[in-house]
């Protein structure tokens, strides 16, 4: 399969305008979690080649800030006709590189697609309040200006689609933007560059520097993290990434949108339908080989339908189809790499010794692919909320506890440090609603008869708690990444000053 994973990646990049020089004889192999085979070599950014391009984001800034809002939207309207018209390419690329599935890879791509759409929309509004004042003649207002640089650092399990959030409405906002993509996804990245770059050339006149990509692993990172130029740091990765991050960035005032790790949960009540729970509950542990950040890691299911739903999803856990994504069929694609899987064992070790059930979690294909990462999803039954049922494993393991007070369920769903996603299975229309009140999931998403992941980009995306608190893509996540202005305007003859105050200087 080697030769040709390479050639399938060199043929795609190449068509969506990717220099070959950028993606041969470079220092850095990109290897396909496909077979583990090198399909690339790219070329790390250097430290000065950075902050260059850093300085010239900030240069760009200053001229972009000051064309119209619906002109930037059109920006992005075209590079969403180059996304409409290379997703096929680019969505398998996806592929090649992280190991998706044909229809998650075109999916993520479309996802691109919908926030583009969104962006445009946006582009027109970026509104911001009228306000009542007290004083006479006197008018307040609020307005919304350009931030700065927008430092977009992301994770290698969403490679395009969450930098693409970033970039859609920070380029709508006004900001420029220098990307640090995960290390292990740099293709995907140079090609969205590339296509980003055919819309930027045909909408002309665009300032050089607006938008740049960074090559390499934390240290590029870093250099976003700690640039003066660089006013909103969007960062995706890990809580053990984010603990790194945010320090750094609040020492310098500037601004951190956090979208870290989550280990999110689904309470199956008693009324849930079972039919729909289980294909729920399927696409959410198990799709993306467990590797979403929104990946359902704990089920807790009610005694009066555990011994119903458990042995179904055991015989769904043992029949789906693991292997080659870009096979028709297939549902689980490999792991990332050999780490991803050690932490899995490792997982599944302690659940062993805690005293959990584990169906499932073995190595496959290894035969064929002994540099490639290929397991069986685990269903773990455990006895308690303990061990690694508290930690976000980057893999397909699932925790099933069984429950007997909805109350208790409750309160075991938000006793984990992370808080992103959740859901609740039940047509009790009383659970659903406490589910979803003050006293319910504590996460930033909260779903009802559906599962944790596979969010739309309309609503505001991100969680609590060790989650970092971020919010992008929909609804009014574009706030973040512009500064806000209160104005007030005194259009009378006199000055009354606001609370009363008297200061009569003659
Ligand atoms: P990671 O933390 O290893 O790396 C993420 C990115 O951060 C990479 O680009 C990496 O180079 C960079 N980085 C790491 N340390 C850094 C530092 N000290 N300074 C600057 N940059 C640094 O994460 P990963 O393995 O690529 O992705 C998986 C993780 O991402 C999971 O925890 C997952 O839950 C999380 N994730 C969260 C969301 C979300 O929206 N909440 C979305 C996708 C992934």
């Amino acid at each position: 399969m080697t030769a040709s994973l390479r050639h399938d990646a060199e043929t795609i990049l190449l068509q969506l305008g990717v220099p070959a020089a950028q993606i041969t004889g470079g220092n850095r192999a990109v290897r396909s979690p496909i077979d583990g085979s090198v399909i690339a070599h790219v070329h790390d950014t250097t430290a000065d080649a950075a902050h260059q391009a850093i300085a010239s984001a900030h240069t760009a800034f200053q001229a972009w800030r000051n064309v119209p809002a619906p002109r930037r939207g059109e920006l992005i309207r075209l590079f969403g006709e180059e996304l409409r018209a290379h997703k096929d390419g680019l969505g398998r690329l996806v592929s090649l590189e992280v190991g998706k599935i044909t229809s998650e890879g075109l999916g993520e791509v479309q996802e691109m697609i919908d926030i583009c759409d969104f962006a445009v929309g946006l582009s027109r509004q970026l509104y911001g309040l009228t306000i009542a004042t007290e004083r006479s003649e006197h008018r307040m207002m609020e307005t919304w200006h350009p931030l700065g640089v927008t430092g977009i650092i992301s994770a290698f399990n969403f490679p395009v689609a969450v930098w693409s959030w970033n970039a859609a409405l920070a380029l709508v906002c006004g900001n420029s933007i220098v990307w640090k993509p995960s290390e292990k996804t740099p293709l995907t990245a140079l090609a969205t560059h590339a296509l980003l770059g055919r819309a930027i050339a045909r909408f002309g006149a665009v300032p050089e520097g607006l938008a740049s990509v960074l090559i390499g692993g934390r240290e590029v990172g870093e250099a976003l993290v700690d640039h003066e130029a660089v006013k909103l740091v969007s960062a995706t990765g890990s809580t053990r990434m984010g603990r790194e991050v945010a320090p750094r960035v609040a020492a310098r005032f500037a601004r951190a949108v956090l979208e870290l790790g989550g280990n999110n949960a689904a309470i199956v009540c008693p009324t849930a339908d079972l039919d729909l729970t289980l294909r729920g509950v399927a696409f959410a542990a198990m799709g993306t080989a467990g590797q979403r950040c929104t990946t359902l890691r704990r089920l807790f299911v009610h005694d009066s339908v555990y011994d119903q739903l458990v042995p179904r999803l055991r015989q769904a856990y043992g029949s789906v189809k693991i292997g080659n994504p870009l096979e028709t069929g297939t549902l689980i694609g490999p792991l990332i790499d050999a780490a991803a899987f050690t932490a899995m064992q490792a997982a599944l070790a302690e659940c062993r010794s805690a005293g959990g059930t584990v169906t499932g979690g073995a190595r496959m294909h290894e035969a064929a692919h002994p540099d490639a990462y290929y397991v069986q999803p685990a269903l773990v039954e455990m006895p308690g909320q303990t061990g690694p049922v508290l930690r976000e494993t980057f893999a397909p393991i699932l925790y099933v506890i069984r429950y007997t007070d909805f109350e208790t369920a409750l309160a075991l769903h938000n006793d984990v440090p992370q808080g992103l996603s959740s859901s609740i299975f039940t047509n009790d229309l009383r659970e659903a609603e406490a589910f979803l009140s003050a006293r319910g999931s504590d996460c930033g998403i909260a779903n009802v008869n559906i599962g944790p992941s596979g969010a739309e980009i309309g609503g505001a995306f991100g969680g609590e708690k060790e989650t970092g608190g971020g919010r992008e893509s929909g609804s009014d996540a574009w706030k973040a990444y512009m500064r806000r202005a209160t104005n007030t305007i005194n259009y009378g003859r006199t000055l009354p000053l606001a609370q009363g105050v008297t200061f009569d200087v003659g």
